[in-house]
């Protein structure tokens, strides 16, 4: 048999083969069997110089038609095949339009952050601004302006965070240094009234830290919302009326109010503030334990002293000032035993709210 011959049955075969493959994997299999490198028409082309100079032209002419030939075969049913795995996979992968869609779930706020933004809103809707102070805080402002002697308890180790130990050169108490994590949102009251002039109506809300161990009721960072009013005429009603509205703005109109006599080196006459129990409405039980009224607040009228260092005329002005924390009044309200469940982001809990 000739080699045109041979080469006229390798077409053959060739195309045979390429149209009975099922698939592109089986028809490149194919593709490589004839035309790659080790593939056998390859082989006869090698085989060309092997033959004489007459048969050479003939021999390359139909070795190239042959060639010609696969390629064509391969490219269409490359096609057809490409065209029906497409079409396979249409059909697979069909959208039912009528399935319903996949829910995502919606976030919301944090329990803090929805007190804090509440009580924030109270006080804008009787007119306060809302002011801002840094964390970490100098002394001066966290304690000597707030009328708080150098042995005064509140200064002791165990209450406050010292953000420089400057034992032995300037601190009046081993460990104590001038630069601190504020311990209450009170030293804003001292910025505002050093920048400002009366009349002051301002809401500072932020973060404040204490050397505290997190136990139920205690947490070593929490959220405080201070408020400062400076006004001629300014007196404890303004005070009472002004915390009595709050506190029914927060936890509803039939909750009453009480003042007991407190001290705060900064305000004179202070007070605590104490709502009455929302669980059995001040007859006493086990949330509020047994006295029928919770804890809130501390506040006072503004202590002459704290004018003093402010800059502000004492004889012309006067004013009241109040601190809250924002986790407990989201613990009194909630019925929330342990603070630190605001804290331990478990979703079970923070979804309730
Ligand atoms: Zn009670």
């Amino acid at each position: 048999m000739g080699i045109t011959d041979e080469l006229q049955q390798l077409r053959q075969r060739g195309v045979e083969a390429i149209s009975a493959a099922p698939d592109l994997a089986s028809l490149d299999a194919v593709r490589v069997e004839y035309l790659g490198k080790k593939g056998s028409l390859t082989a006869i082309l090698r085989g060309l110089g092997g033959l004489s100079a007459e048969e050479r032209p003939l021999v390359g002419r139909v070795s190239n038609e042959v060639r010609v030939a696969l390629e064509e075969a391969l490219a269409v049913r490359q096609a057809d095949l490409a065209a029906s795995a497409l079409e396979a996979r249409i059909g697979a992968e069909t959208i039912d339009v009528t399935l319903p869609g996949r829910a995502h779930p919606v976030g919301s706020r944090h329990l803090i952050e929805q007190i804090r933004t509440e009580v924030i809103d109270i006080f804008l809707g009787l007119g306060y601004k809302i002011a801002e102070g840094p964390e970490v805080e100098l002394d001066y402002y966290n304690f000597t302006a707030l009328n708080t002697p150098p042995d005064h308890p509140a200064r002791s180790l165990q209450d406050t965070f010292y953000v420089r130990d400057l034992s032995g050169e300037q601190a009046d108490i081993e460990g104590e240094s001038d630069v601190l994590l504020r311990t209450h949102t009170s030293p804003v009251q001292v910025r505002v009234m050093e920048k400002s002039e009366p009349p002051i109506y301002v809401l500072a809300p932020g973060k404040v830290y204490r050397r505290d161990i997190a136990d139920p009721s205690h947490l070593p960072q929490f959220t405080q919302i201070e408020g400062l009013v400076v006004d001629e005429g300014i007196t404890f009603g303004d005070l009472k009326g002004t915390l009595d509205h709050v506190c029914k703005a927060i936890f509803g109109p039939d909750r009453r109010t009480r003042f007991r006599p407190h001290f705060f080196p900064f305000t004179e006459p202070s007070a605590e503030v104490d709502v009455s129990c929302g669980i059995c409405d001040g007859k006493g039980c086990r949330f509020c334990k047994g006295s029928g009224w919770l804890e809130i607040l501390g506040c006072g009228m503004v202590d002459p002293n704290v004018f003093g260092y402010a800059g502000i005329d004492p004889e012309r002005y006067s004013g009241f000032a109040f601190g809250m924390g924002v986790e407990r009044i989201a613990a009194l309200k909630y019925n929330i035993p342990d603070l630190r469940m605001l804290l331990e982001g478990d979703m079970r809990f923070l979804r309730q709210f």
